[in-house]
């Protein structure tokens, strides 16, 4: 029997990445996208690596005739639901515009799912939800949920509990939300990686865009934190161990019912902004035009992810370095100054 996964996002950075490992693995993704946040040049990625076309189902999560139209014509064995706004800044200035799309997008999603009788689902969460860590930085899934910092971090912390409170009253669904920390790197093969729009808000990309001179400086924001070095602590995780992770987590749901499972995605390991500077430059031996700026607003001090809980019941564990992530990375930015 085919496996047809519904991946809304395919076309995002991390949902391009996960239709790659979807199909290594034997299921066949079906790319829902409307490209609002996502290069059409993804698809001839996909294609290069793949060796085939993946099927694009072009439209809006949030267009519910588009999206029942799907679920009539493909017997969906489960859905991977990244399809969401995600810029931290957009969202304060904008909060409507993140709370319909987000919140939206999945209510439609579970409607279709409750509707035609789909079990799993996999949903794209995030340490957000987790607010300013208190005490111990370290974050178990048992943590408990804190206020987030942005208007997006409560879009992720409200869909948490959407789907808390819809698994109570549709029992039969299966439910994984995957809780991811600092996705960085692109595929080994470079032809997919990230594209940020405009001036890239994430460490990562801004550090590569200034490797190669599309940004002039890069500013670490704040250096008295109470951290190793004075400047912020996160984890990175590899964005193909992140993609794997969803393939693992479809393959654990398909053998359950009535599940509800929040996981950490990340490696355990937390590193500094000014590790990660020194990191890329001893990887690459490219220098970075770096200053002390002021802190950001909303920004937590230390936080990384005990990932145990993944190992345990997803068999998952990250395997890529942060060296291999800075690499592809880099790669990746070099690739798209040449082909500019
Ligand atoms: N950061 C920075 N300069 C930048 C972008 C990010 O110093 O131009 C820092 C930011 O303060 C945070 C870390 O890098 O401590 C990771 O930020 P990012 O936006 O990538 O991820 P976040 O954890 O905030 O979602």
């Amino acid at each position: 029997m085919s496996k047809y996964v519904l991946v809304t996002g395919g076309a995002g950075y991390i949902g391009s990445h996960t239709v790659v490992s979807l199909s290594e693995n034997g299921y066949i993704p079906l790319i829902l996208d409307n490209f609002e946040n996502a290069n059409r040049s993804v698809l001839n990625g996909l294609h290069k690596i793949l060796g085939f076309e993946p099927i694009l189902l072009e439209g809006d999560v949030c267009d519910n005739d588009f999206l029942k139209s799907i679920f009539l014509s493909y017997e969906i064995h489960g859905v991977i639901h990244f399809a969401a706004y995600k810029a931290v800044g957009e969202s304060v200035k904008e909060p409507l515009k993140y709370y319909k799309n987000n919140l939206l997008g999945l209510i439609n999603i579970l409607n279709n799912m409750i509707e035609f009788r789909i079990k799993n689902l996999v949903f794209s969460s995030s340490c957000t939800v987790y607010g300013e860590p208190k005490g111990i930085k370290e974050m178990i899934e048992e943590t408990p949920k804190n206020s987030p910092n942005s208007p997006y971090g409560w879009t992720k912390w409200m869909s948490e509990q959407i789907i808390e409170d819809v698994i109570k009253a549709n029992p039969s669904l299966n439910i994984a939300v995957l809780r991811y920390f600092n996705p960085v790197g692109a595929h080994k093969s470079v032809f997919i990686g990230e594209f940020p729009i405009g001036k890239p808000n994430n460490l990562m990309p801004y550090i590569t865009q200034t490797a190669i001179g599309k940004q002039e400086k890069l500013i670490v924001f704040g250096n008295d934190y109470p951290t190793i070095d004075g400047t912020c602590v996160r984890d990175y995780i590899h964005v193909i161990d992140l993609a794997e992770a969803h393939v693992k987590a479809i393959s654990f749901l398909e053998s359950k019912s009535g599940v509800l499972e929040a996981i950490n995605i990340g490696t355990g390991k937390g590193l500094s902004v000014l590790e990660i500077i020194n990191a890329f430059t001893i990887e690459t031996g490219v220098q970075i035009n770096w200053e002390f700026g002021p802190k950001r607003k909303g920004d937590v001090t230390e936080i990384f992810a005990n990932a145990n809980k993944a190992k345990t019941i997803l068999g998952w564990e990250a395997k890529l370095s942060i060296n291999d992530a800075i690499n592809d990375a880099w790669n990746w930015e070099k690739k798209l100054a040449a082909t500019k």
